[in-house]
């Protein structure tokens, strides 16, 4: 092939991937893919796994293993190329195209572009969290009412049990929330394989017509690109809560969803989640949400863990 580019065209010889090129796929072919990819998510795709649920999205998002799946199934052979790359400082943005070649004919099915950047909340920040004054782990969480409040150094958590009054400033006046990442070049490497991967699962959506059926994962898509729910301003008459507040609750949120031992006892979150979205910002919203979709899938391979043994 790399010889024939070096010599004349002529101008009547065939392209040798003409016939496939030229062959529009029929409204039959299209039916017969997308049932492909159904039979293939009912019958062989894993929830958790190959695809997530994220409450509020109305498609699965197709996660690496399911696009990889979705490959093999089609025969396409993925290849990788880094579009663009650009460095301002310590971050890095990264931009690349995967295409998809047909592995029996050749062809060049479909490509798909995926970035990322150390400017997405997720690798610019990091989650301060309260460590415990006695043992060091982070295990702290705010005590539940019922039980006199106050603060746990939870043992689940590989914490010491002790406990801590509210107000303790050895607890409270600790940073959380929050926190820039002071080490941004330890996620070069996570930020390019971040970028792969939407990249490849973008190209294997368009080129199978599983566009139809699932979305990009939400939960990678940058917080720019997330359009969290439309609350009311106003929750019970009650203003927002000031900003001192914001990260209070977005902690307690988080420390909620980590206590969480069952999808059911996850789901009950869920309006609290929602409500959450006038309440702190849209990045700590975004984080929340991922935050939450990775509790449901956990828990749900426990669960089917649990199932087969
Ligand atoms: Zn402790």
């Amino acid at each position: 092939m790399e010889s024939v580019a070096l010599v004349k065209a002529e101008p009547d010889a065939p392209a040798p991937l003409a016939r496939v090129e030229n062959a529009e796929l029929s409204v039959e072919q299209i039916v017969a893919r997308v049932s492909k990819v159904h039979e293939i998510q009912r019958e062989v795709m894993k929830k958790g796994h190959h695809y997530g649920i994220i409450p509020g999205v109305d498609k699965p998002s197709l996660l690496k293993p399911g696009a990889e799946l979705l490959g093999m199934v089609f025969r396409l052979d993925p290849q990788f190329e880094v579009a663009e790359q650009l460095r301002e400082g310590q971050h890095l943005r990264v931009t690349v195209r995967c295409t998809l070649y047909h592995i029996p004919s050749g062809a060049r099915v479909g490509s798909g572009m995926g970035s990322c950047s150390t400017y997405e909340s997720k690798y610019a920040y990091r989650k301060g969290q309260r460590l415990c004054p006695k043992c060091g782990s982070a295990a702290i969480i705010k005590g539940k009412e019922e039980y006199g409040g106050g603060w746990l150094c939870w043992k689940k958590n590989g914490g010491c049990d002790a406990k801590f009054k509210d107000g303790d400033k050895a607890i409270e006046g600790q940073q959380v929330g929050r926190v820039p990442n002071e080490d941004l070049a330890d996620q070069h490497n996570t930020v390019l394989k971040m970028a792969i991967k939407r990249a490849h699962v973008a190209a294997i959506l368009y080129a199978t017509c599983a566009s139809d059926i699932f979305t990009q994962d939400v939960e990678d898509m940058p917080a720019e690109n997330f359009e969290p729910p439309k609350a009311p301003a106003k929750r019970n008459g009650k203003p927002p809560a000031k900003a001192a507040q914001k990260s209070e609750l977005y902690q307690e949120m988080m420390d909620l969803m980590e206590r969480c031992s069952s999808i059911a006892e996850l789901e009950k979150l869920v309006p609290d989640l929602r409500a959450c979205v006038t309440a702190v910002s849209e990045e700590e919203y975004a984080d929340l949400r991922s935050f939450y979709a990775r509790c449901t899938s956990t828990l749900d391979m426990q669960r089917q863990a649990g199932a087969e043994g």
